[in-house]
């Protein structure tokens, strides 16, 4: 029916996803041993995707790291757990990335579809390396859509059923209402209804008083290429559902502040890589790959941001920024 023919169309940009992560991987953009593992048919990106793609990959493991590592000091002083939840997660490597570095939250979850978990599932699986990585009490579950143990869950289901279907689930797997938790959506809520990522927000705000969440989504529909962007992705079959409702990087900062959440910052990519990333980084990008065409980059970029909201006003986690 129409219906999971959209959804087929959305699991396909997990794909998409891999193949970018991996041409960067493959360049020495970025370092990801694993995601080589998820892709098939490799393509090498055109060199103003894969800087793209290096930044956005900064901003997201940056910030993960940023959060383990005040949570886990703190941790130490009153016992609290921390957590992460990857909303949409793909095929993802995060957590193998952090783990590799002996970067451990006290819970981790990856949320996507069954049919995307099942081959994440089934390769980390014949991937000594990923294997490796997963904690000794990991289990296979839900006939190979899930993995379970106390530290790491892959679990499956739709984001659209937040409240009746996902929380349940996390919380008979030990998610923790009172920890210090983190969500993240990469290209994740854009493609839903804005009242289905709505209630997720409204879920959190409401049930977890020390979140933070972070999100990395498109925005700028209107302009001549923000609408390239929505053709391109239309051709497809795909819609970015949110991007009509949360359009602009205020609208997209307003809307955690609207409903209840104590801070929130956005920054768009361009200004991302001109802020965030060192001088030595950049000559090292260069070394990789020439890139001349930096206004099409700026032009591209401008339509990617970054959101980091906060449910706490609490120390750990203010010290938790984009830049
Ligand atoms: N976050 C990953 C990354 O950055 O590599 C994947 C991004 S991919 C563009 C979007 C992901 O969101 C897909 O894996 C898709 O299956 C998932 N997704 C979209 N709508 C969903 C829903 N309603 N329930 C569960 N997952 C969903």
């Amino acid at each position: 029916s129409a219906p999971e023919d959209s959804d087929r169309l959305v699991q396909g940009t997990s794909n998409d996803a891999a193949i970018s992560r991996e041409s960067a991987a493959r360049l020495g953009y970025i370092a990801d041993p694993f995601i080589q593992h998820f892709v098939r048919h490799p393509q090498r990106r055109a060199p103003l995707i894969n800087r793209g793609t290096f930044t956005r990959f900064q901003g997201v493991q940056k910030t993960l790291r940023q959060f383990l590592r005040y949570t886990s000091q703190n941790q130490q002083q009153h016992q609290t757990q921390n957590q992460v939840v990857i909303l949409g997660s793909g095929l993802d490597t995060s957590y193998f990335l952090l783990a590799k570095d002996n970067i451990r939250a006290k819970r981790y979850f990856e949320i996507d579809f069954a049919e995307i978990n099942a081959k994440k599932a089934a390769t980390i699986y014949k991937k000594p390396d990923m294997r490796r990585l997963l904690p000794a009490d990991t289990k296979v579950a839900a006939g190979g859509c899930e993995l379970h143990s106390e530290e790491y869950c892959l679990l499956s289901g739709d984001l659209r059923l937040f409240a009746q279907d996902i929380v349940p689930r996390l919380l008979e797997h030990g998610f923790d209402t009172s920890a210090p938790t983190l969500f993240v959506s990469e290209c994740v809520l854009i493609y839903l209804d804005p009242q289905h990522s709505d209630s997720i927000i409204d879920w959190i705000t409401e049930s977890v008083a020390n979140a933070a969440i972070l999100t990395y989504e498109q925005i700028l529909p209107s302009d001549r290429f923000g609408q390239m962007m929505i053709e391109n992705l239309r051709a497809r079959g795909l819609e970015l559902r949110g991007l009509m409702a949360y359009p602009s990087l205020e609208s997209t900062r307003d809307r955690f502040l609207s409903r209840g959440w104590v801070s929130a910052a956005a920054i768009d990519l361009s200004d991302y890589h001109k802020k965030a990333i060192p001088q030595s980084e950049l000559s090292r990008l260069a070394r990789i790959e020439f890139l001349d065409e930096w206004e099409e980059f700026s032009l591209l970029a401008k339509h990617y941001a970054f959101t980091l909201a906060h449910t706490t006003h609490s120390k750990s986690f203010a010290s938790i920024k984009l830049i």
